[in-house]
């Protein structure tokens, strides 16, 4: 099963991922994580990255591809995998539809997280006081322009031209957002 989850910054993606890669069998490829990797690690791409990402910036397209490109072609997505964070904009999108007809594979599904603006801040606050790992993009600053410029909507009507796009209230408790997302994947 190959899918992905779309959603404004503290929409519940990896929450909801991690429910879908232990319910599934299949890894979360997300891509904020495999960032902040390199970021920890001080590789050069970690050094490349920090600083735009600190202020809640997008890396560059060509970055967050070819790290997707070589991602997929892991042995442990043979089976699928879960899109967390990629593609965020519709260059990155447009990419992921060409990388996949040439590996020759099609996603199953895109599901987006709709969550009301207002209430991403306060959502990202609380995440940001109960982890144990401070990120450098936490500040209310750097939240709300994450917020402002890493809007799913421009993809969403992506794949809803595709016909591929469900959408689910993301304001519902963790477990109803993890039961609608569980209906449509077995109907998959
Ligand atoms: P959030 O928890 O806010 O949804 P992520 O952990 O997914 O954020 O991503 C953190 C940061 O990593 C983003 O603010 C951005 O700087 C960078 N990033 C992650 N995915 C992408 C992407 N697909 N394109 C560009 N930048 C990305």
């Amino acid at each position: 099963m190959r899918l992905i989850l779309l959603g404004p910054p503290g929409a519940g993606k990896g929450t909801q991922a991690e429910h879908i890669v232990s319910h599934y069998e299949i890894p979360q490829l997300s891509t904020g994580d495999m960032l902040r990797a390199a970021v920890a690690a001080q590789t050069a791409l970690g050094l490349q990255v920090k600083d735009i990402m600190a202020r809640g910036d997008l890396v560059s397209d060509d970055i967050v591809i070819g790290i997707i490109s070589e991602r997929i072609s892991a042995s442990d997505c043979a089976n699928g995998f879960i899109l967390d964070g990629f593609p965020r904009n519709v260059p990155q999108a447009k990419a992921l539809d060409a990388l996949l007809i040439e590996k020759n594979i099609a996603l199953d599904a895109v599901i987006e997280l709709v969550v009301d603006t207002e209430i991403l801040v306060d959502r990202i606050l609380q995440r940001a006081a109960q982890s144990s790992e401070a990120r450098d993009d936490d500040t209310p600053e750097a939240i709300r322009h994450r917020i402002q410029v890493q809007q799913p909507a421009p993809v969403a009507t992506h794949y809803g031209e595709e016909g591929i796009l469900q959408k689910i209230d993301g304001m519902l408790s963790i477990e109803e957002v993890s039961t609608q997302i569980s209906t449509i994947l077995d109907k998959i």
